[in-house]
């Protein structure tokens, strides 16, 4: 092999007899995939701006381009320096970024250029379009950066390549000119400023700053978390509540076992955040988590969501689709309100998880997964199983280790550290700064039954720090309902007035009667002579009419 035209890829790449490792003219090489190029150029422009990553990635062909040449001058035998000088193109050629032709001409009006070429099928205006749309300038960037390096090294000194057209902006071909960074006319040396380190160190300065603002956030945060009492706990759940605990302690324990889980308690006390810790803290928490709702999805498409289907085998499968089984091989599939699963659906579903094989709708053939099921539900299964709706050989192979998560009621303790934590969350979501719980808001928290458990805790604490005046949460500020709510007869560590009891306790069913006297007195079997007497003790409005 000699000279520019002998140049052969199989001559010049070479393999490792081990593998592991591909040469290309000595240097070690790299088969890559264009995507993932694609999603870092969209990446970087989405986190750094176009012009850093224009910077950036200019900055890398440029590199790639010099060390290509730099190898390329013995890896072969050249019959004179000139041909090595203009192999740039025909290796770019060769590595499939890009087809190049060179353009030799002797008929230009102005200087003619140091070099210039015709690309077609540039993989990098390929991706560009793929993930960002056609652009207003050209795109070529690590391309026109090879060109660049590559001559620069050859000759000596630096030639800057640039895009006069570009597939990427909408142009039918690149058009490409390389010329000695003095002779390019002031007018077009807007582009040279990304061969410039400094622009690499703008990028930098950018990163920091960046890096700067978010710990900044992150300091403000953990502070006002910190202001609200809240303790971090490194998965964001409370438990100060010891029923609590021995939850998250066995989950914990459970996730690191490869079995199934059933999560169960009433709705609303965070079943999925449970099969989230679960995911993130068992050897898949790399893979995917997906979760999906038995009950919101009709039975018909429920065995499609979860299996997916074939093109054609029913109407509206219009392309072949893989289901969520497939979609969270290698991590875990959390399946919410699992009781809701039709009878005929719940032995497909046995089947999947014994054979740990999925058949799509309107296939013969089954396809392995590897998947972790998490199955929750807020229904007495082993209920269900005696009154034949869930099949018991089911209920065993999902309850392998049961966790029942408490209703909120039943840990009072966490109630107020949760609130203060959903106070701190909202606070920073909605962007309101409310410091805390008034001593009457956070009673009234702690006597309401919250039957809706965490959800209406969330809730109830949202609306609070939406209508709040002040600094604080007050008792106003809560929902008709938790107000309502009548003081807890369990002493607390503080023993309340007798007196203040009665009041709080009057005033809280005329509340819960909306205002109506005669059905309170009636309720509470004394007058309504008697509650009118109180009402204008407490100098309650009721009093007044
Ligand atoms: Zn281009």
């Amino acid at each position: 092999m000699a000279g520019l035209e002998g140049l052969d890829l199989r001559e010049l790449l070479a393999f490792e007899p081990k593998g592991g490792v591909i040469r290309f003219a000595g240097q070690r090489a790299l088969l890559m995939d264009p995507v993932t190029l694609g999603l870092l150029r969209k990446e970087l422009i989405g986190m750094l701006g176009m012009t850093a990553a224009r910077g950036i990635f200019t900055r890398l062909g440029y590199a790639h381009g010099w060390r290509t040449a730099e190898a390329m001058r013995t890896a072969v035998a050249w019959p004179d320096e000139a041909e090595w000088r203009r192999a740039g193109g025909r290796l770019h050629t060769l590595m499939g970024q890009v087809r190049v032709e060179r353009i030799e001409r002797k008929d230009t009006d102005g200087p003619e250029p140091f070099a210039e070429a015709q690309w077609s099928d540039s993989y990098e205006a390929e991706q560009h379009l793929l993930h960002l749309g056609q652009a207003e300038e050209p795109v070529c960037w690590s391309l026109t950066g090879f060109a660049s390096g590559y001559l620069s090294y050859c000759n000596n000194k630096p030639i800057y390549c640039a895009e006069l057209k570009c597939v990427g902006k909408g142009d039918a071909f690149c058009h490409i000119v390389g010329r000695p960074e003095a002779e390019w006319s002031t007018e077009c040396t807007e582009f040279l400023r990304f061969y410039e380190t400094q622009c690499m160190e703008g990028v930098l300065g950018q990163v920091t700053e960046a890096l700067r603002q978010t710990e900044r956030k992150l300091r403000a945060k953990r502070q006002s978390l910190a202001r609200a009492g809240v303790t971090e706990d490194p998965s964001g759940m409370v438990a100060r509540a010891e029923s609590m605990q021995r939850v998250l302690n066995l989950a914990r324990r459970s996730a690191k076992v490869d079995t199934t889980i059933l999560v169960t308690g009433e709705s609303g006390v965070g079943k999925e955040r449970i099969a989230r810790l679960i995911h993130d803290e068992s050897g898949r928490s790399h893979k995917a988590f997906i979760a999906v709702n038995c009950a919101a999805v009709t039975e018909s498409l429920l065995e499609s969501e979860l299996f997916g289907h074939a093109k054609g085998s029913f109407t509206g499968a219009t392309n072949d689709r893989p289901g969520l089984f497939e979609a969270a091989h290698g991590g875990t599939l959390f399946l919410d309100e699992v009781g809701e699963v039709p009878p005929a659906m719940q032995a497909k579903l046995l089947r999947a998880l014994q054979e740990r094989e999925v058949r799509r709708v309107g296939e013969n053939t089954s396809r392995k997964v590897d998947v972790r099921v998490v199955a929750a539900t807020n229904r007495e299964l082993s209920e269900e199983v005696r009154l034949g709706r869930f099949r018991q050989d089911l209920f065993y192979r999902l309850r392998v280790i049961e966790l029942r998560i408490p209703p909120l009621r039943e840990r009072k303790e966490d109630i107020l550290p949760l609130a203060r934590l959903l106070l701190a969350e909202a606070g920073e979501r909605l962007g309101r700064r409310v410091n805390g719980l008034s001593p009457d808001a956070a009673d009234q928290l702690l006597r309401y039954p919250w039957p809706g458990n965490v959800r209406e805790l969330g809730n109830a604490i949202e609306r609070a720090v939406v209508l709040c005046e002040g600094p604080r949460v007050e008792r106003d500020d809560l929902p008709e309902e938790v107000r309502a709510a009548p003081p807890s007869l369990v002493p607390t560590r503080n023993p309340r007035r007798l007196e203040d009891m009665e009041k709080e306790y009057i005033l809280a069913v005329l509340a819960q009667n909306g205002g109506n006297r005669s059905r309170t007195a009636e309720q509470l079997d004394i007058g309504v002579a008697t509650l009118y007497r109180k009402l204008k003790q407490y100098g309650h409005p009721e009093a007044a009419h």
